[in-house]
């Protein structure tokens, strides 16, 4: 019987100017898995995230979630059909609550309505699902504070609950450890294996003792194709992708 794939690709590829950023990479992300995409800095990692969201258009290749073709929808609805991405500290305001954060954020989801000044007077109804999604993250002693005072740590476990707001059925994270300090790193690593119970988690991450806790499956990339594509045991074993690594 087929494994259970929530994202595939089949011969993905990104061409700039004749340069290929991502050439012919077919990928399968099972359902429920923490699955990693790594490599060398230039290997194409965040063009492929870009590809994955459709964010960036292909130049060849397909891209089917859950089974339908996405390769050529809108970034909007991709998001609205469960695969979203998440740890952009940009969508945090910082001038509004930590509470408001996660209200605002489940007003969208249900209203889908960007206009501020009507989500505030219904953003009552919101306050328990917000309280949930703070206390899933940690965050329920912060709820009143601004989300400008929160450390770093804290407002990328606040991104999270944003992101958890629109009830996400895969998650795409960018290099979630990046700019943490030591302390945040085995919170955020746990907050994120809580999260992925539930759902498929993607990242891109450079920390390979994090990828090494939290990942079922790794694929790395060169030069913008697949090298190699396993579980961590397999992958640190492998002599091209230590060869990738040291050479790279
Ligand atoms: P990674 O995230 O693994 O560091 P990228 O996906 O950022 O790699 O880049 C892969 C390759 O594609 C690099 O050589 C990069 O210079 C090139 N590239 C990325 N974006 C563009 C672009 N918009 N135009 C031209 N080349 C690009």
């Amino acid at each position: 019987m087929a494994e259970d794939v929530i994202l595939r690709t089949e011969g993905l590829s990104k061409q700039f100017m004749g340069f290929y950023a991502v050439r012919d990479v077919s990928l399968s992300i099972r359902r429920h898995s923490i699955h990693a995409l790594i490599g060398p800095n230039g290997a194409g990692k965040t063009t492929c995230f870009n590809l994955l969201t459709v964010s960036t258009p292909s130049t060849a290749g397909r891209i089917h979630y859950n089974g339908r073709d996405i390769t050529r929808r809108d970034p909007a609805s991709v998001a609205a059909s469960g695969m979203v991405r998440s740890f952009q500290i940009s969508a945090v305001f910082g001038q509004m609550t930590v509470l408001d954060n996660v209200r605002v954020a489940l007003q969208r989801r249900a209203g889908g309505s960007f206009a501020f000044w009507r989500s505030v007077r219904t953003l009552d109804r919101h306050t328990p699902r917000a309280r949930e999604l703070l206390a899933a993250v940690n965050l329920d002693r912060y709820a009143n504070e601004l989300a400008a005072n929160l450390s770093y740590g804290r407002k990328r476990a606040l991104e999270l609950a944003t992101t958890l707001a629109l009830d996400p059925e895969m998650i795409l994270l960018d290099e979630p450890m990046a700019g943490l300090g030591h302390e945040d790193i085995g919170p955020i690593t746990r907050l994120i294996a809580r999260v992925a119970q539930q759902r498929t988690v993607l990242m891109v991450e450079h920390n390979m003792k994090v990828v090494a806790e939290l990942c079922d499956r790794i694929t790395v990339l060169q030069s913008g194709e697949i090298l190699a594509e396993g579980n961590y045991d397999e992958i640190s074993s492998n002599a091209r992708v230590r060869e990738a690594y040291v050479g790279g």
